[in-house]
């Protein structure tokens, strides 16, 4: 039977993994060093708002991947062998695979900027950045936004939700002007 490795449980490697399921009985392990399940990263905000508990994030219930013979493993990839199909994990075990479905996701921009390593200065893409942002926001009035997109006034909101001032730096003339027209 064919081993399938996803590297990534976001939305792109378990929507691989179901519908692999779906069309076959391959052996299928999902592997992930940012949550040991799948949770909705869309709803980050809501947790930092108090509408909701991390819990809350699962789309699935905790039984539906042994019910589906699909193989979660909390660690992180270090290395790829491809020549003899094998994952090295930071935890030094090693997985082999038949086929490999890299699903990795994306990360926030950053450019470089003297002091991007400081206490204070981070992201807002994963679970360990919601965390951080939970830890390094406690007392602070004034907050700065880099960037004018989505995750920016995501951002925004979150910080108002708390009464923390918020100034937002915008390259261009209006909010998200790639994607909105003027009025929007
Ligand atoms: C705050 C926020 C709000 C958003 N809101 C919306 C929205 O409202 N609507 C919308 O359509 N989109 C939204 N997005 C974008 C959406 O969440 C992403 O497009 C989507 O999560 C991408 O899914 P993915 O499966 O490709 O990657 P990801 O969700 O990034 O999943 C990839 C996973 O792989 C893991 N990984 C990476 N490298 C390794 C490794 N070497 N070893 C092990 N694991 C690894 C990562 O830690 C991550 O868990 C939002 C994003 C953020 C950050």
């Amino acid at each position: 039977m064919k081993h399938v490795v996803i590297i990534g449980n976001g939305i792109s490697g378990i929507t691989a993994a179901r519908n692999i399921r779906k069309r076959s009985n391959f052996k299928i392990t999902v592997i992930s060093s940012e949550s040991p399940y799948f949770f909705s990263r869309t709803a980050l905000m809501y947790i930092y708002m108090g509408h909701m508990k991390f819990d809350h994030t699962k789309p699935y219930e905790d039984n539906f991947w042994s019910k589906n013979k699909i193989e979660l493993v909390f660690d992180h990839v270090e290395q790829i062998e491809t020549g003899s199909k094998v994952l090295h994990m930071r935890s030094e075990k090693s997985i082999q695979y038949d086929i490999l479905v890299i699903a990795v996701g994306s990360k926030p921009a950053f450019f470089n900027w003297p002091g991007q390593e400081l206490t204070g200065v981070q992201g807002l893409y994963s679970l360990q950045d919601l965390q951080r942002m939970e830890e390094q926001t406690k007392g602070v009035k004034h907050a700065v936004i880099v960037g004018g997109g989505l995750i920016g006034i995501e951002m925004a909101e979150m910080l108002r939700s708390r009464n923390i001032e918020v100034t937002m730096l915008v390259r261009e003339k209006e909010f998200w002007s790639n994607v909105l027209p003027r009025d929007g």
